[in-house]
């Protein structure tokens, strides 16, 4: 057997002075997580008494959603453990229960140890987390806030709040990218623009609520008429354009009518009236300016409203 020298007592003392003084706690195991060493800061962190710990099961001081993770692990782990290919080190975050029934958040370092091949048990360490983990928390809520707030944001500046149809300011943005398709593929595109009929008069006779229900159902009926890569948007008051990219002016017109009719034929709820739209068509050419573009289609409309409304007027 080898001597124990003076330097093996110094070692020795180091690492029990290292043991019994810092502020984790350090502890031993046996195979079935029964605590057989743990040193004495646990007192500092827990409450308990070193001696409290011994003979007891860990997960006995863990509220029971750690203690179902650990012991779902542990029985996960048993095959493992036999054949002694689990040497690393496992680290779990565990809600504890203190002696005065506080809780506090534990980051758990465990390692399970072997001689030769045989599974003997557990060494770890446990640290106070609390404090880290109530400001990783506050951490996620302020995080989750300010998503929630950005998506808000974002939807304020893409929709329309009433209707849900996009706003005038997305429009820019998505005929932009028309006209890039326009000059560097040559695909044409085209808009429509609409404006509901004598709508002040359904505001006076039905009320203002009615009128914003009115706009409502309009932009559902004009959604289910288009495909997908057409885009609603409310230009203002009750008047609405539709962005066609790949549709040439005939084709737009078709869709035009197709709207027209639709809102023509749709029971809105309101007695005697119906309601019906005025409509300009029109396909972007080539170096016109945007404003000049929806100005000659607006023209259109406003041929529609002079010729008797609930009319479709393609432009050229
Ligand atoms: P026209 O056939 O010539 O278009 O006649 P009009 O009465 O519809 O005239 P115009 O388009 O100029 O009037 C739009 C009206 O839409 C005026 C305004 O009171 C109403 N309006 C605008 N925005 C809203 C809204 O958000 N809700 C409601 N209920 N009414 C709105
Ligand atoms: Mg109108």
């Amino acid at each position: 057997m080898k001597e124990v020298t003076f330097d093996d007592y110094r070692q020795h003392y180091r690492y029990k002075y290292v043991v019994e003084n810092i502020k984790d706690v350090i502890w031993e195991m046996d195979e079935n997580l029964i605590f057989t060493y743990i040193s004495p800061s646990c007192k500092e962190m827990s409450g308990y008494e070193s001696s409290e710990f011994i003979g007891k099961r860990m997960t006995d001081f863990l509220v029971p959603e750690s203690r179902n993770y650990v012991l779902d692990q542990w029985k996960k782990n048993a095959h493992s453990r036999k054949s002694c290919n689990s040497r690393g080190i496992i680290m779990y975050d565990l809600q504890f229960i203190c002696k005065d029934k506080g809780l506090i958040w534990v980051e758990v370092s465990v390692k399970p140890v072997f001689e030769d091949d045989r599974f003997l048990g557990y060494i770890g360490v446990t640290r106070d987390v609390t404090e880290k983990k109530v400001h990783e928390n506050e951490l996620k809520k302020y995080y989750n806030e300010l998503e929630t707030a950005n998506r808000e944001l974002e939807k304020l500046a893409t929709f329309d709040m009433l209707t849900g149809a996009y706003n005038r300011r997305r429009f820019e943005e998505y005929v932009k990218s028309a006209v890039d398709m326009k000059e560097m593929h040559g695909s044409p595109f085209s808009i429509i623009i609409f404006d509901i009929d004598c709508f002040k008069l359904i505001n006076d006779i039905y009320g203002h609520s009615w009128g914003d229900r009115i706009l409502q159902v309009v932009t559902e009926i004009v959604k289910a008429s288009i495909r997908e890569t057409d885009k609603l948007f409310r230009w203002g008051g009750d008047e609405f354009i539709i962005l066609m990219p790949g549709k040439a002016s005939k084709d737009a017109y078709k869709v035009a009518e197709r709207v027209r009719k639709s809102i023509e034929k749709n029971n809105f709820g309101i007695q005697h009236d119906r309601i019906t739209i005025s409509t300009g068509v029109g396909e972007y050419i080539t170096d016109e300016s945007i404003d000049q573009f929806v100005s000659r289609v607006d023209d259109a409309l406003l041929t529609a409203k002079s010729i008797g409304r609930n009319k479709v007027e393609l432009c050229i």
